[in-house]
């Protein structure tokens, strides 16, 4: 790994990872059999999103790169080579751990210049990956969230969200909370080889029933809508039914993008598994990481017909499952400012496709 050499290609990276802070484990249970994880101590945790003028949020808290969830088509797994690493199996497998994550936001928040903006999670790995199981770096986050009354969201594929279940209602009860789960489709074929570390559709779809039924809104961000496998008429069907039928407040579609990074690895797993696909992708994305707008639109309205016929949106429900703010403007427990006006949760991903997605609030 180039943890030194990254003061020449990557100067951000060589700030936040020191060569002389990274301890490597791996560890015997098999749960985390071929993992590897890299335990550094960062130099920061709250990181302004470039380019934010497009986006409802300007900071984002992310205490893992790579992912062990392995997510064929995951659009972060060019980040990975930023460390020197492999973006294929490496960042399903080699993990850097930020594990002082909390404490460096509990300071951060605790800055008089920060001006309680909200934080988005989840926006480049899933911070409820396996990982988490173990270094339980997210209880602390949270904690520090509730305590200064700081807005923020969770994006997420992972089950392990639901053990801060608490700590989420107690911050939801002083701040703005918003959470959502991704899921682009409901089949179990394609669920086993395309996201093959991630928890089963139905289990997240419980996720999203579980934190409704404790009075926390969830929405499904339905990514990714994998073209000729995860598309037809009945599947999206299916799954926009199985969304409603967990109490979704909404449901954002995205249809699949292959960036550089990603392409390479979804092509491959595409040439393995479906090659008679391989032509039909080739076209479809033949003008860059984007399937063509018409494509887009088509998927789009579709969910959104489908959304309405099985009554996701707030005339259904939403609001009333929210939990009822205080009357007064939260005081942050410690520190001397309240938060400003939490920002709307839309996940990054959907932002940084093309700008067709639909959120059906
Ligand atoms: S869960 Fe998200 S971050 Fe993790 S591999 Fe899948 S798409 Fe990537």
């Amino acid at each position: 790994m180039r943890w030194d050499n990254l003061t020449h290609e990557r100067p951000r990276d060589a700030a936040l990872f020191g060569a002389d802070a990274v301890t490597t484990r791996t560890f015997d249970t098999p749960e985390f059999a071929g993992m590897t994880f890299h335990e550094i101590r960062a130099k920061s945790i709250v990181n302004r999103v470039p380019g934010a003028s497009r986006m409802p949020f300007e900071w984002t808290v992310n205490p893992y790169r790579g992912c062990t969830h392995a997510c064929v088509y995951c659009f972060a797994r060019k980040t990975h080579s930023y460390l020197d690493l492999d973006t294929g199996l490496g960042f399903d497998s080699q993990i850097v751990v930020k594990v002082n994550a909390p404490e460096l936001l509990r300071r951060k928040l605790a800055d008089r210049r920060w001006q309680g903006e909200h934080i988005a999670m989840g926006t480049n790995v899933d911070c409820y990956q396996r990982a988490e199981g173990r270094y339980r770096l997210m209880p602390g986050i949270i904690s520090a969230l509730r305590d200064y009354a700081n807005p923020f969201s969770i994006l997420t594929k992972g089950t392990l969200i639901l053990r801060d279940l608490e700590l989420l209602k107690q911050a939801a009860e002083v701040t703005e909370v918003g959470i959502s789960v991704s899921v682009g489709f409901t089949d179990q074929t394609l669920w086993r080889t395309v996201e093959p570390g991630t928890p089963a559709p139905e289990r997240r779809l419980d996720v999203v029933r579980t934190l409704t039924e404790h009075g926390i809104g969830c929405g499904v961000l339905m990514a990714p809508v994998i073209p000729f496998l995860g598309d037809s008429p009945a599947q999206l069907r299916s799954t926009v039914r199985a969304i409603a039928a967990s109490g979704a407040t909404s449901v954002t579609p995205l249809v699949l993008h292959l960036r550089p990074g990603a392409r390479e690895w979804f092509m491959a797993w595409l040439g393995r598994h479906h090659p008679h696909l391989v032509r039909r992708y080739e076209r479809l994305y033949a003008e860059g990481a984007y399937a063509p707008k018409w494509y887009q639109r088509r998927i789009t309205r579709h969910v959104h017909e489908l959304a309405t016929e099985f009554g996701i949106g707030p005339s259904s429900r939403g609001a009333a499952r929210r939990i009822e703010r205080p009357a007064a403007e939260p005081a942050r427990r410690e520190g001397t400012r309240s938060g400003p006006a939490p920002l709307p949760h839309v996940p990054r991903q959907a932002l940084s496709q093309e700008p067709t997605q639909l959120t059906l609030l």
